[in-house]
């Protein structure tokens, strides 16, 4: 078994995302910090994959923390936009003082979608683990799906209430976390890292 030793950094700033690593990491008894937590900055996503993101997440956290540290870049990517909002989907829902809303960043998915568009869609996610010494894992899960309008469901966050995951007629919104948990493309990622720690 690979060693992270038994505190991580969680290095995000999205109490969504952090709730579910923290359930995520519950069984290996992984102490789990958030950047919040240890005050650390959270830093512009400069890079252009999702893979570049949650590198430079992890790596500043990594760096300042001293400790291990894992990274989550993950969104929602809809074929027929090409693959938006994709890295940019916290992005879609600011307004111009960057205040989030997710229905508003759900509705301009719906407004860029035309009539006859498919509606074929999936979720992201990259984790990467970044340690002190300067090492760096990164693993990519996914989730396929399709969307439909309007928004249902309040027990997921972002995107949840309009993504409809393969082989079911509910939303992320509208399912029980630990459903969500067993599919999602945290879940996939989750699973591709565990595994190479246990390899
Ligand atoms: P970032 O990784 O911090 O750039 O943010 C990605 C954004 O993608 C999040 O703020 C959510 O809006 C969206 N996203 C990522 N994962 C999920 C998910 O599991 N459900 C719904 N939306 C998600």
């Amino acid at each position: 078994m690979k060693q992270i030793g038994d505190k991580l950094v969680i290095a995000t700033h999205n109490a969504g995302k952090l709730r579910e690593i923290r359930e995520l990491l519950a069984p290996f008894g992984i102490e789990c910090l958030g950047a919040a937590e240890l005050d650390l900055p959270d830093p512009e996503e400069t890079g252009t994959t999702f893979v570049a993101n949650a590198e430079l997440k992890a790596r500043q956290a990594a760096d300042l923390s001293g400790l291990p540290a894992l990274a989550d870049d993950s969104g929602l990517s809809v074929d027929a936009l090409n693959g938006d909002p994709g890295i940019r989907s916290a992005r879609w829902a600011e307004d111009a003082d960057g205040n989030r809303d997710f229905y508003r960043a759900m509705k301009k998915v719906e407004d860029a979608l035309g009539p006859d568009d498919a509606r074929d869609a999936h979720f992201v996610c990259v984790l990467t683990l970044a340690w002190p010494d300067g090492r760096v894992e990164s693993f990519e899960g996914k989730v396929l799906g399709h969307l439909e309008f309007p928004p249902r469901g309040d027990k997921g966050f972002g995107y949840d209430p309009i993504f409809v995951p393969h082989g079911h007629d509910i939303t992320f919104g509208e399912m029980d976390p630990a459903k969500k948990h067993a599919i999602s493309h945290r879940a996939d990622a989750f699973a591709k890292l565990t595994a190479w720690l246990e390899g």
